[in-house]
């Protein structure tokens, strides 16, 4: 399972894919939308404002199924849920591609701190950890700088703690800062000889919730059980390591076991004119165990299934194919979506433009695409038709969703409608990932966002740059 580019924050990886494309293919005509379609495209927008069905596609995915940890019984269970959803909601072809995986499982986790202060903590434990029960005093870091620079085996037989408070930003900009902490804090905790990983959770919640997500190790070394607390817990710990040396007790059962295979499921709306062309719209379909995944990514699920279905129902079809994905296992390291980028290799160019919605139920308030600049007056007229729900262009923002990074970085285009994330980080990863936090009026918000942009990218007379990257 290769990890280490997965964690890499999509904004970067985005900058690099940004810069490569601009210069391509600058000599044929502009991309341009025609005025028909954009009219059309109005009335999409406002019929997708009325409609309920995303929030009923949340709705429903987050209480039939609820938790959906890749490689669980209910990872199957999705599966099969979403290509019953595809069916009842009309679309013209349904199918899915296997992908296959180790399996992580998460059985039970508990910490206390032992001692004169004795009390439990709340903790989680980190995807892709060992289990454990180990007891040491802990050695609190304010940075992962400060953790990588602690001398060699000067945490022999004890619990590194990584206290990382992470910045709540609109645009999600502090997660790619904080992630390392969960990506790269156990390795280095092991080379200083660590039994054990601690963490402030990457999350902004004032709620007694520990956020947990994948970790990874580095070759070679032997890992060890990680988990990530609670920021209330994290505070304290603080507190009591102000009033001397501090024990803690983690009790972690989990771990990898075997080999499972999912399914990517994809539904298609399939085009008039040029259908072997295709305009992409996805998400992806797993979820983490703590909560019932309806920001992370049911809303995702639910928006995008919404968005075709309301164009499939046009009195014309689309010129082109809108193909609509629910990727599996995005969580362990966009999995699903690498596996379905190396089945298409042969297709790149024919994914005309792709964009995930994978960033909660929040609304969106920019579009931009990586589009060579002869396309970006067609990114230009989408944008026109989303202007009035509050959506400007923002060139140079953004960059192509998590599970449209491995498809971008094969060459193929990718468009990004920005959301509000401000409270995503309330929710991501944590217990309190459940429905009563989607707002019903935000996903028809984004359902309209997603129509459009779908519909009038599958209308539009040129390209958007894709084609097979050059090696
Ligand atoms: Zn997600």
């Amino acid at each position: 399972m290769r990890f280490a580019p997965i964690l890499l924050s999509s904004t970067l990886i985005a900058s690099t894919l940004l810069a490569g494309r601009a210069s391509a293919n600058d000599d044929t005509e502009p991309t341009r939308i025609p005025d028909s379609a954009i009219a059309i495209a109005h009335d999409l927008r406002e019929r997708a404002l009325a409609d309920d069905s995303g929030w009923k596609i949340v709705e429903s995915l987050t209480t039939e199924i609820g938790p959906r940890l890749p490689g669980s019984e209910a990872d199957a269970r999705a599966v099969e849920w979403a290509k019953a959803k595809f069916a009842e909601l009309g679309y013209d072809k349904v199918w899915t591609e296997p992908v296959t995986f180790p399996k992580w499982e998460r059985r039970s986790e508990s910490a206390q701190v032992l001692g004169a202060h004795a009390q439990p903590l709340v903790v989680t434990a980190l995807g892709g950890s060992p289990g454990g029960t180990i007891e040491a005093e802990i050695v609190r870091f304010e940075s992962l700088e400060a953790l990588q620079a602690a001398p060699e085996g000067s945490l022999s037989g004890k619990i590194a703690f990584v206290d990382v408070h992470m910045e709540r930003t609109r645009d999600g900009s502090g997660y790619g800062k904080a992630s390392p902490v969960r990506g790269r804090g156990p390795s280095e905790a092991i080379r200083k000889g660590a039994i054990g990983y601690l963490m402030r959770s990457i999350g902004t919640s004032p709620n007694r919730v520990a956020n947990t997500g994948i970790t990874r190790f580095d070759e070679g070394l032997a890992p060890i059980p990680s988990a990530a607390l609670s920021l209330p817990d994290a505070d304290q710990l603080g507190r009591l390591l102000q009033r001397g040396p501090v024990r803690v007790r983690l009790a972690l059962d989990c771990g990898w076991s075997g080999e499972y295979t999912s399914q990517n499921v994809i539904g298609e709306i399939t085009g008039s004119e040029r259908p072997e062309e295709m305009v992409v719209i996805a998400s992806h379909l797993d979820s983490w165990d703590l909560g019932t995944g309806a920001i992370d990514d049911a809303s995702g699920v639910g928006i995008t299934m919404a968005a075709a279905r309301l164009i499939g129902q046009l009195p014309e079809r689309p010129k082109r194919t809108i193909r609509v994905i629910a990727f599996a296992n995005e969580e362990q390291g966009l999995i699903g979506a690498r596996q379905y980028t190396e089945r298409h290799a042969n297709e790149i160019a024919n994914h005309v433009i792709a964009a995930e919605s994978d960033f909660g139920s929040g609304r969106i308030y920019g579009i931009s695409s990586g589009a060579p600049e002869r396309a970006q007056g067609a990114i230009r007229q989408i944008a026109e038709v989303l202007a009035p729900l509050g959506i400007e262009h923002m060139p140079g923002k953004g960059g192509p969703g998590p599970d449209i990074i491995p498809l971008a970085q094969a060459g193929g285009a990718w468009a990004w409608l920005g959301q509000d994330g401000t409270q995503y980080f309330d929710l991501h990863h944590n217990a309190d990932d459940t429905l009563d936090k989607v707002d019903p009026a935000d996903i028809a918000h984004n359902v309209a966002a997603y129509a459009v942009f779908a519909y009038l990218a599958a209308q539009a007379e040129g390209d958007f740059g894709s084609g097979a990257a050059t090696p």
